[in-house]
């Protein structure tokens, strides 16, 4: 099965270890062994990521770009309306188009991340 790792392709570093963090024991055991050849091979391993968590954890960015607050990937899933029947959007379409910070205060917009998947705003 390299589904799992063409997807883990599209992760740089941080967001790997965040994924490694957040996600892993969702996955069966099965794959979770595949994640952790995967981890091996780019280089990593639990020191590393862990600091890459810490120095993620905090870091601001001078850009007004969306992030997800937690591990600040911009890799992430928009929902509109009510999570019955929601649409999934392209994010940075969305940004674009400038609909963004009204929705999303009032609600109207939400967003989930597809390396540590946190829904936000909660
Ligand atoms: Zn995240």
């Amino acid at each position: 099965m390299d589904h799992i790792e063409s997807y883990l392709d599209q992760f740089a570093d941080f967001e790997l270890a965040f994924f490694y963090k957040y996600r892993l024991e969702t996955y069966m055991e099965e794959t979770q062994n595949l994640i952790k050849t995967y981890i091996k091979k780019r280089n990593l391993d639990e020191t590393k990521m862990k600091a890459l968590v810490e120095e993620y954890a905090n870091m601001k960015f001078p850009d007004n770009e969306l992030r997800c607050p937690r591990c600040k990937s911009q890799k992430l899933d928009v929902h509109k309306g009510s999570s019955f029947g929601f649409t999934t959007l392209d994010p940075i379409k969305y940004i674009e188009e400038l609909i963004g910070y009204k929705d999303i205060n009032s609600g109207k917009i939400s967003f989930t991340c597809k390396v540590c998947d946190l829904d936000f705003p909660t």
